[in-house]
């Protein structure tokens, strides 16, 4: 299904379509992240005031002198907490959550027309600091011709997830996952580029923190540092596994189980809809070789210490364990009435 918005109204993802959604907030503020390779401003939305947590010392060194408060001293503070959509471009699902959240938080209903009250409830509760950006990767999200996996296989010529994710090399064959990661920047490589990439073929999940290839990866470590959210989840969409929150590698002990405490959270108002749920288990073992990647989840956490984690949602795939449009978006009201509870935390 390339047009989900023409079956479904309210599935809105294309980058014109959440420009007007922001152009249309009034409690939200809208900023520019940076330019994406491709020439794209890619904007991002703030909730609540910004706190003040007496910055001392960059993380690191806080985390040197025995405490992350000399990095941001939360006592007392507003909680501060972000949500970044679409890193890979035909990962539409986190998009169209977020485009519902944003009506949600402006009008009180979602973009069906709906009250959620688990969701809006639990926002003015907690009155967050909230940063999201609704489409990370805009080169990707603008190059992909499908709103949607809906209905779509997993591997197709010429269309489908495998197609319009990681594209094709040079000869026309599929990339696939995960050796599309075996060439990276993949620009040079590809046939047809994927919606996994910006423009230059960087992977954003992938790039060198340390060194970032792409200004879209400086840009969203300068404001992560600049506003220290405890909690920052990456929106993707993982086939048709059951939606969950993976396990980040290369963290702390505690802020593994805060993830697992988030997913706990997710999970039960999950259940409560009759959702089938599927947490995974907290690890406490050396992952051994091949070493896990140290991905933009895990760099998010080294920038300023937050529970970090990366949300995989079902994307409806005409395969085995399907879930439907309305399902994908009332899991990611779950997920965020959960964030709003911060659910991260030991209850
Ligand atoms: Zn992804």
């Amino acid at each position: 299904m390339l047009n989900t918005k023409a079956t479904y109204p309210w599935w809105i993802t294309e980058p014109d379509d959440i420009a007007a959604i922001l152009a249309s907030c009034k409690r939200g503020e809208v900023h520019t992240l940076c330019t994406s390779a491709g020439g794209y401003e890619i904007p991002y939305i703030t909730y609540g005031e910004k706190e003040d947590y007496h910055r001392q010392a960059n993380y690191s060194s806080a985390c040197g002198a025995k405490h992350p408060k000399y990095y941001a001293d939360r006592e007392g503070k507003r909680r501060t907490i972000m949500i970044i959509g679409a890193t890979h471009g035909q990962e539409t699902e986190g998009v169209c959550g977020i485009a519902n959240l944003l009506t949600l938080l402006e009008t009180g209903v979602d973009l069906r027309g709906e009250a959620v009250p688990m969701v809006t409830e639990a926002f003015d509760a907690l009155q967050p600091r909230l940063i999201i950006v609704p489409i990370y990767n805009m080169d990707g999200r603008r190059r992909c011709p499908a709103d949607s996996m809906l209905g779509e296989p997993h591997d197709a010529d010429g269309y489908g997830l495998r197609y319009y994710g990681q594209g094709t090399w040079k000869d026309g064959t599929l990339c696939g996952w995960p050796q599309c990661k075996m060439i990276h920047p993949i620009k040079d490589a590809a046939g047809y580029l994927g919606a996994y990439y910006n423009d230059d073929g960087i992977n954003l999940m992938h790039d060198n923190f340390f060194a970032p290839m792409a200004e879209e990866t400086r840009a969203l470590m300068k404001l992560i540092d600049e506003e220290a959210p405890e909690c920052v989840i990456g929106l993707h969409g993982g086939s048709n596994s059951t939606n969950m929150l993976l396990q980040p590698d290369y963290v702390p002990q505690y802020t593994k189980e805060g993830v697992h405490n988030l997913a706990v959270a997710t999970a039960a108002l999950e259940a409560e809809r009759g959702y089938k749920t599927y947490v995974i288990p907290v690890k406490d073992t050396n992952p051994g070789f091949p070493p896990p990647s140290f991905n933009l989840t895990t760099a998010i956490h080294h920038i300023c210490g937050a529970v970090s984690s990366t949300y995989e949602s079902n994307e409806g795939l005409c395969e085995a364990n399907c879930f439907g449009a309305e399902e994908i978006l009332i899991r990611h009201y779950c997920l965020f009435a959960a964030l709003f509870r911060c659910g991260w935390e030991e209850k």
